[in-house]
């Protein structure tokens, strides 16, 4: 898509030690993805600036560290203070420079305060062990530390949400943080630093890079970073988990999904075409929870498509800015030729087009946009039945039995997420007792869980040990002193 660099585009401000810096590194042009238009300036950060961001972190790790874990919480409390008073502004930036719907970025939004919100209780969360009297005379304890730098690179998909899954809570836990948000979505994480700075962040403590491989890479081999977490596609997560871990850093990378919908013959009819319009076309599909592949048993067959295709319909394509959209654009021109690929490859791959999204006249405007698009009797060893799409295409694979349903999940290389829509507690706990994801939804479309439990993939859907989120955050964001102590009685 060609830009129009006539208008005065936005700046997009690295942070470093406290303070915006320009970059004086090369820069890409930011799109809006409703309108296909020239917004903003991305800059690819310069060697020496990626190192300045971690000698600034480094630098105020001691200090931070070593302040009172409460006085750490209440600038977290202050911060979500702030954000909820900016919210407006917030969701707005999230739907010029992601496409989300107000809706969508709203919900995005809560669920990122709910992880500064889970942070706030680290005095508790860190708290370590003690036995008394592990010997005569001697008593036993453990305490939980701040690791140092750690290092946050995230994806487009959820420009404030991913964000939050990091650095409040290392923050939290006494580490210093260096961020390297999308360069698809760059400034809503700009002004998520302003505002934790608005909230009495210490110098340093967070800063702000931007950029893409060249500026990872450098975060990657930097001897002072001590921990790295990643979300993106499978591929980049094999990377940063292995390029982490041979640099001696520990590392949670979370990769990509396919995840399917199992639909029992009993399922609620209504209540389920809800639940897989929301999970299928929510986020223009490009959710890491969204529902791709529709596995639907015995019978339903038939009329859930027939209602799919119907409530598909009526969805309501459109800029996300506009109240009455309730799906926006997916990110890039290039995101959009990737999906219309795997359209015509379902096709030749022999599948039925039951609804087809091209024909919508949102599809042919300039953002954009693809209306939803459903392909039916889809092959369950076939692309677009087994590899991440990321857009609003859903496939539905029809199956005799709820054993049959489990094999063509348990053949996906992801194991991100499954859900099942049924009547029947049996089917239900067979499912979730079977099911190979880490994730799993009962009536449920999207099984995100809250901020308290950890954010869990399976399979090529997470490298690593400790998950995001949860107690696994805590644990991965710090370091175990134990303690064996004699004092002569
Ligand atoms: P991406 O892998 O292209 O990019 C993710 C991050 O990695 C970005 O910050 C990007 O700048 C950086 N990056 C890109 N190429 C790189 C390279 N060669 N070396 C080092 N860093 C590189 O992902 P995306 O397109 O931004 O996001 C969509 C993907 O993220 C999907 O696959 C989706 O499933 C996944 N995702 C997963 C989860 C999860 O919880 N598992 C959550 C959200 C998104």
């Amino acid at each position: 898509m060609s830009a129009t660099t006539s208008v005065a585009l936005k700046s997009c401000p690295l942070y470093i030690d406290g303070k915006p810096v320009i970059s004086a590194g090369p820069k890409d042009v930011q799109y809006n993805p409703a309108t296909g238009e020239a917004v903003a300036e991305v800059p690819q950060s310069t060697p020496e600036e990626v190192a300045a961001a971690v000698a600034s972190a480094h630098k105020a790790f001691p200090a931070w560290s070593k302040t009172p874990v409460i006085q750490r919480c209440k600038v977290l409390f202050k911060y979500r203070e702030l954000l909820e008073a900016h919210v407006d502004e917030l969701v707005a930036l999230i739907t010029e420079e992601n496409g989300k719907t107000i809706d969508e970025a709203r919900g995005s939004f809560d669920r990122g305060l709910e992880c500064v919100e889970f942070a706030c209780g680290a005095p508790t969360l860190m708290m370590g062990e003690t036995v008394d009297r592990v010997g005569t005379s001697v008593d036993g304890w453990s305490t939980r530390n701040g690791l140092g730098v750690c290092v946050g690179i995230t994806p487009f998909n959820f420009p404030f949400m991913v964000p939050m899954w990091m650095f409040p809570m290392a923050i939290a836990c006494g580490n210093t943080f260096v961020l390297k948000p999308s360069d698809k979505v760059p400034r809503t994480a700009v002004r998520m630093v302003e505002l934790a700075y608005q909230a009495g962040l210490p110098a340093g403590v967070l800063n702000l890079v931007h950029g893409a491989k060249s500026t990872v890479d450098l975060l990657l081999t930097d001897p002072r970073v001590k921990a790295v977490s990643f979300v993106g596609s499978s591929s980049i997560a094999k990377y940063i988990y292995q390029t982490s871990a041979n640099n001696g850093k520990r590392v949670q990378a979370l990769g990509g999904a396919k995840n399917h919908s199992v639909v029992m013959p009993d399922a609620d009819m209504k209540l389920t075409v809800a639940a897989i319009m929301g999970s299928g076309f929510g986020c223009a599909g490009e959710r890491c929870l969204a529902t791709s592949v529709v596995v639907a048993v015995g019978e339903v067959a038939d009329p859930l498509v027939k209602e799919l295709v119907r409530a598909a319909d009526n969805l309501t394509v459109g800029a996300g800015c506009e109240l009455k959209t309730q799906m926006g654009p997916v990110i890039t021109h290039e995101a959009k030729k990737r999906v219309l690929s795997y359209i015509e490859l379902g096709e030749k791959e022999g599948a039925v087009l039951a609804r087809d999204g091209r024909k919508d006249a949102v599809s042919k405007s300039a953002g954009y946009f693809i209306g939803p698009t459903i392909l039916d009797k889809v092959n369950p060893a076939s692309r677009v039945a087994t590899e991440e799409i990321f857009g609003p295409l859903l496939s539905v694979v029809r199956v005799k039995d709820m054993k049959e349903a489990l094999a063509v999940i348990d053949r996906s290389e992801y194991g991100n997420a499954a859900s099942v829509f049924t009547r029947s507690g049996g089917a239900a706990r067979e499912f979730t007792q079977n099911v190979g994801a880490g994730m799993v939804g009962i009536n449920v479309g999207v099984p995100a869980p809250v901020a308290f439990f950890s954010f869990s993939g399976w399979k090529n859907s997470f490298f690593g040990d400790l998950h995001a989120l949860g107690k696994d955050a805590v644990h991965f964001y710090t370091e175990q002193r134990v303690v064996t102590c004699r004092w002569p009685e």
